[in-house]
């Protein structure tokens, strides 16, 4: 069910950010507020793309650190990236034991091509971006990256 989905990734990425919240440091209350919410909305991003765009996603901690570090005073700076990569790591490990769940109402792509060349309109697992009948794909791919 879509909103079952919803929920769970919505809940994880409000979780992430009542994390990461307390770390913000902002004396002026506007500029308070608007922390929070691009704070919320990185994570919201991040939480989206494990999703939709995993494959391609290659350094999501680093990518969401990157997108919040401005907010957070220099000394609470470690302790925000050990708390997005956690999150991240049980995040990531969530999506590919329930991929079903993760991508339900979403259009995820598979990656491959069909012999005639058009692209496969199966949906792809978050894990590798391939549909169930081309996983054997992402063995090659695994291959070639240990081979090169
Ligand atoms: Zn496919």
């Amino acid at each position: 069910m879509g909103g079952a989905r919803k929920d769970t990734m919505h809940q994880l990425s409000r979780a992430i950010y009542r994390e990461l919240a307390p770390l913000i440091r902002e004396d002026d209350p506007a500029r308070a507020a608007a922390a929070q919410q691009a704070v919320l909305s990185a994570c919201e991003a991040a939480t989206d793309r494990l999703v939709t765009d995993r494959y391609y996603f290659k350094n999501p901690s680093r990518w969401l650190f990157h997108e919040v570090r401005a907010y957070f005073p220099i000394d609470h700076q470690a302790q925000a990236f050990q708390t997005i990569r956690a999150y991240l790591r049980a995040i990531i490990r969530w999506i590919d034991e329930n991929p079903e769940a993760a991508t339900a109402g979403r259009h995820v792509q598979c990656r491959a091509f069909t012999r005639r060349g058009a692209p496969c309109q199966r949906p792809g697992l978050p894990r590798n971006g391939y549909c169930p009948s081309h996983q054997h794909l992402a063995e090659t791919d695994e291959l070639a990256a240990i081979a090169a």
